[in-house]
């Protein structure tokens, strides 16, 4: 059977760079596209619809998926705690002046100043534009480690976080009818790979899951749980003080989570995790949450990347050497000019965060409609306001402005701070009403079914020879 190349098709047409074949085009608005609707890209297209005057611009968003994911919310999602719609914000009716494109972006041409990208039905189009904005955020970071691609979960996605929760839920599932001693430690073994913010949370609320499952099924005992976070470096989460780093291990350790510092995972082939201190021990469920690197697309463009797959970015937002083209968000190495420069190190850079993203796209909305009325650039210059963490019930972490909080009154300023960033009041209320059900012990546990749906990690071992007749 032979495959047609998939067609390709024009969603409309620029006055600049046209073949020779091209039909006369009537003149137009100038056209910024914005490649990504997650934190910059809805940010900057809320402010945009805003700032713009009727007919001043067209603003097109191009995300793959049709919703904004809130990432902050994951680990709760994956916690069973809120659903997983809940923290996903539609992109085309929250966005009522933008033109919203569902496709995936795969290369720019910024000779012609266009973009090609995939529909959903996997025909090939492109888009011309004035002005690019390139923000389809990170992935996460892989590293030679055997048996990582076949074993482990990332934790970057909504489908990661659905997938780690269906996976403890089958897998406590499975170890209550295994008669098999080393199958049952096996299914009841979990760990988790870094101990930044994105690890420690999801490590907690993996652990919390758990134990409230463990306690709900016959014939299964909290106390065969075994949880592990595992980190490379000498603390977690570093950016918090030290003294909030060992609070956060010490919590972590009273609720039954292994965690080992100055220790890589050399292994995981066959399910089999190998630690760098030399233990080795079978793990049904491996999460991967260490680091992450700016999307592939990025490095594909040609333009100037730096060592993570970020594109390197003036203070400005515009793409190093390149015009035309603005970057921000995770996909962005933008100078950190408000952090101490240290000696050792080149210019600072700003995080992969949330914080630095929403606050970049909303200087991009300025330059970008300076750009269009002639006027100055200004430079992205912001102070880090601090971190919080949630380390499962009502337990947290925070250093704000220099103030420093644990237990539970930074618990509650977690919820507090991302319900209040959260996009939309919709979204917000449905957050609400699903914490209020948690609270009252109303956590969904059902377990997906496995029958029909087989097991949500890379790993599936046969499922009916393990469940005794
Ligand atoms: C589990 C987790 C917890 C986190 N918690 C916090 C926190 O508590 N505080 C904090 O400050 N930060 C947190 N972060 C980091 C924060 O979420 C990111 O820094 C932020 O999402 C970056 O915004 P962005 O717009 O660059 O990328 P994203 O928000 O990831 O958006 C990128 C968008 O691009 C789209 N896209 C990707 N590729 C393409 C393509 N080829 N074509 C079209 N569209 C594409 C994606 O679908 C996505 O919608 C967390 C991250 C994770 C993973």
């Amino acid at each position: 059977m032979t495959s047609n190349p998939a067609p390709d098709r024009t969603l409309r047409s620029a006055p600049r760079g046209p073949s020779p074949s091209d039909p006369p085009r009537a003149p137009r608005a100038p056209r910024i596209v914005v490649v990504g609707g997650g934190f910059v890209g809805l940010t900057l297209a809320r402010r945009l619809e805003r700032r713009l005057r009727r007919g001043e611009a067209e603003v097109v968003l191009v995300d793959a998926s049709p919703s904004m994911t809130y990432q902050p919310f994951l680990a709760e999602v994956a916690g069973g705690r809120i659903e997983a719609r809940h923290v996903a914000v539609p992109l085309r009716t929250t966005l009522r002046g933008t033109r919203v494109v569902t496709g995936r972006a795969t290369a720019v041409n910024p000779d012609r100043r266009r973009l090609h990208l995939t529909l959903p039905d996997g025909t090939g189009t492109v888009l011309d534009y004035d002005e690019l904005v390139l923000a389809p955020g990170s992935v996460s970071r892989m590293q030679p480690v055997p048996g990582l691609a076949e074993h482990a979960v990332g934790f970057t996605t909504l489908a990661d976080a659905v997938r780690l929760r269906d996976a403890v839920l089958t897998r406590l599932a499975l170890a209550a009818d295994y008669a098999d001693a080393e199958r049952r430690r096996a299914a009841l073994t979990f760990v988790v790979v870094g101990g930044g913010y994105t690890g420690v949370e999801a490590v907690a609320e993996l652990q919390d899951l758990a134990r409230a499952t463990a306690r709900r099924y016959p014939g299964l005992d909290v106390a065969e749980l075994r949880v592990e976070l595992v980190e490379a470096e000498g603390e977690v989460m570093p950016e918090l003080p030290p003294a909030l780093g060992a609070y956060t291990r010490a919590r972590l350790a009273d609720s039954g989570i292994t965690v080992r510092l100055r220790t890589q995972v050399t292994s995981m082939v066959g399910g089999v995790v190998e630690l760098s201190d030399g233990e080795r021990f079978r793990a049904d469920t491996v999460v991967w949450a260490a680091g992450v690197r700016g999307n592939p697309l990025l490095a594909r463009t040609g333009l100037p990347v730096d060592p993570r797959g970020r594109l390197r970015t003036r203070a400005t937002l515009q793409v190093d050497g390149a015009e035309h083209l603005w970057a921000a968000g995770d996909g962005a190495a933008v100078p950190d000019l408000a952090a101490a420069r240290r000696p050792d190190d080149g210019a600072p850079m700003c995080g992969a965060t949330a914080q630095h993203a929403v606050r970049q796209a909303r200087v991009l909305a300025r330059n970008l409609v300076a750009t269009l009325r002639g006027g100055g650039l200004v430079e992205y210059r912001h102070r880090d306001a601090g971190s919080v963490a949630g380390l499962g019930s009502h337990r947290g972490v925070a250093r704000i402005y220099g103030v420093r909080l644990r237990g539970l009154p930074a618990w509650l300023l977690h919820r507090v701070y991302h319900l209040a960033m959260m996009p939309t009041w919709g979204r917000r209320e449905r957050i609400a009403l699903d914490w209020a059900a948690a609270l009252l012990g109303r956590r969904d546990l059902t377990a997906p079914d496995l029958v029909r749906g087989g097991l949500p990690t890379a790993s599936r071992p046969d499922v009916r020879s393990e469940v005794p007749a």
